[in-house]
C-alpha cells in the first residue's frame, strides 16, 4: 500500500485513493483550484473519526491542515472566534475554555477536526455546536470562489447540515461566536436572570443531582458507583465553572466510550429517526416499551440502539463487525473487515429495522 494515499479513518479499514492532497494555506488552494485538480467529485475528509471509506477510492481526496486560530471581534459580553478547519476540535474547545469563553465544554473530547463540525452538527450532552456556529467559511471547488455562509443558511439539524448536499463547498474557517459571563449558560438552563436566588436553587440542585447519581451498594461488599443518569441535568447548572465541566465531560468519556486506539469504531453509526407524534402514538400502541427521547412539539426521536436490540443485533458479529450489546449503535471492526464489510452490515441492519418497523435508520456516518 502507498502510504501516502492511505485514508486514515478510526473504524481502522484499509483504503487508499489515487491522489490525497493536504491543504496546507488558501493560497495552496486557489493553486489547485486554478490548474484544475478539484471540482465537486473531490473527497474532503477531516480526521477520519466519522467515515467509513470504501477499500480503493478512484479519486482526489482533501484534507484541510489549516490551523490558524484568531479572535475577530471582542466584546463586553461575547467573543466571535474563527478557527482553520484543520485544527483539532477538543485542542480548540479546551482553548476557549481556558480562555475563559463558554458554550463548548460540553462538546469536549469529541474526536475530529473544526471543519467537520458544521457538517455534521456535532453535540452531546444536550448540546449541539449550531448554538455557537456564527459564520462558516467556504471555498467553492467547482467556481474556485470563496463564500460565507451564516448560522441560517448552514441549515443545521440533528447530525445535518446544507454541507452534506453541498460537496463543492470545502470549509476554509469557522467562526464561532462564544459567551464571556455565564449568560448563555443561563439560557441553556433556561432562567433569564442569575440572582441570589436562583444561585441557592442551583446549589440545592447540585446537591439533590449529586446524591442522585451516588448509587451506595452494601452488599456483599460495600461500593460506591456512579451513574451518569445525571449529567446532562448537572451540566446545566450555572454554578458549575465551564472548565469543571469540561473535566467532567472528559471524566465520562474517556469511562463509557470505545477508544478507536483500542478498537475501530466512528462513535454512534446511525442517527435516532424522527418521526412525527401521531406515528410515534401508533409505535407506542404496539410497543409499549419503545424508548424514546424528545425533539420538538411535533415528533420525537426514536432510540436506535431499542431499534437494533429488537431486531436482535445488539452483540452480534458479523462480516468482522462486532455490534455492542448495551449500545448497539456503536458497530466496532472485529478484525479485519474492510469497508465494504461494514456496509454491507450497515445495509442488512438498515433492512431489518425497515421490516419489521418501517421506519428508515439513517446511517450518522459518512460513506466515501
Ligand atoms: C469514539 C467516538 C466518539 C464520538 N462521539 C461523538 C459525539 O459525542 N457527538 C458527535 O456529534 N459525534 C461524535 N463522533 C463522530 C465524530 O467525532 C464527528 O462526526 C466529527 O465531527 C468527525 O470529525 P472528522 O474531522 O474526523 O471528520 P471526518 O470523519 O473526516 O468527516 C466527516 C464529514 O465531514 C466532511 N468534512 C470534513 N472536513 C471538511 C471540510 N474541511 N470541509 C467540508 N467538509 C468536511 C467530510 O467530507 C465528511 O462528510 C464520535 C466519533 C468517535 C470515533
Amino acid at each position: 500500500m502507498n502510504t501516502s494515499n492511505e485514508i486514515k479513518n478510526s473504524f481502522k479499514v484499509k483504503s487508499q485513493c489515487t491522489e490525497l492532497h493536504h491543504i496546507t494555506s488558501l493560497e495552496s488552494l486557489i493553486e489547485k483550484s486554478n490548474d484544475g485538480t478539484l471540482n465537486s467529485h473531490t473527497s474532503i475528509i477531516g480526521g477520519g473519526y466519522n467515515i467509513i471509506p470504501r477499500s480503493f477510492i478512484d479519486g482526489i481526496v482533501i484534507k484541510s491542515d489549516l490551523k490558524t486560530i484568531e479572535i475577530t471581534l471582542d466584546t463586553k459580553d461575547y467573543i466571535l472566534i474563527k478557527a482553520g478547519s484543520g485544527v483539532v476540535w477538543d485542542d480548540f474547545v479546551g482553548f476557549t475554555v481556558m480562555q475563559g469563553y463558554l458554550g463548548l465544554e460540553n462538546l469536549s473530547l469529541i474526536p475530529g477536526s473544526v471543519g467537520a463540525a458544521p457538517v455534521q452538527n456535532i453535540g452531546a450532552y444536550g448540546v449541539e455546536a449550531s448554538t455557537f456556529i456564527h459564520t462558516v467559511h467556504c471555498f467553492n471547488l467547482d467556481t474556485g470562489t470563496f463564500l460565507d455562509l451564516t448560522n441560517e443558511q448552514c441549515a443545521l439539524g440533528y447530525r445535518s447540515s446544507i454541507f452534506k448536499s453541498r460537496p463543492e463547498l470545502f470549509i476554509t474557517h469557522v467562526t464561532f461566536r462564544l459567551c464571556k459571563s455565564n449568560l448563555l449558560v443561563k439560557e441553556l438552563a433556561n432562567s433569564a436572570h442569575y440572582n441570589k436566588l436562583e444561585f441557592l436553587k442551583d446549589s440545592a440542585r447540585l446537591i439533590q443531582l449529586s446524591f442522585k447519581s451516588i448509587n451506595l451498594k452494601l452488599l456483599p461488599k460495600p461500593k460506591i458507583k456512579f451513574s451518569f443518569n445525571c449529567v446532562r441535568d448537572i451540566l446545566k447548572l450555572c454554578i458549575i465553572p465551564a472548565r469543571i465541566k469540561r473535566k467532567l465531560v472528559i471524566y465520562i468519556r474517556t469511562r463509557t466510550l470505545h477508544s478507536p486506539d483500542k478498537i475501530g469504531n466512528c462513535g454512534c453509526f446511525f442517527k435516532c429517526p424522527i418521526l412525527p407524534s401521531a406515528s410515534f402514538r401508533t409505535l407506542k400502541d404496539i410497543y409499549p416499551d419503545v424508548e424514546w427521547f424528545e425533539h420538538d412539539s411535533n415528533s420525537v426521536k426514536i432510540s436506535a440502539c431499542w431499534l437494533m436490540k429488537n431486531t436482535n443485533w445488539s452483540g452480534k458479529t458479523f462480516n468482522n463487525v462486532r455490534i455492542e450489546s448495551k449500545r448497539p449503535v456503536v458497530l466496532m471492526n472485529a478484525g479485519d473487515a474492510t469497508g465494504e464489510d461494514v456496509l454491507h452490515v450497515m445495509d442488512k441492519i438498515q433492512q431489518d429495522v425497515k421490516n419489521k418497523f418501517n421506519i428508515s435508520l439513517e446511517a450518522e456516518i459518512v460513506v466515501l
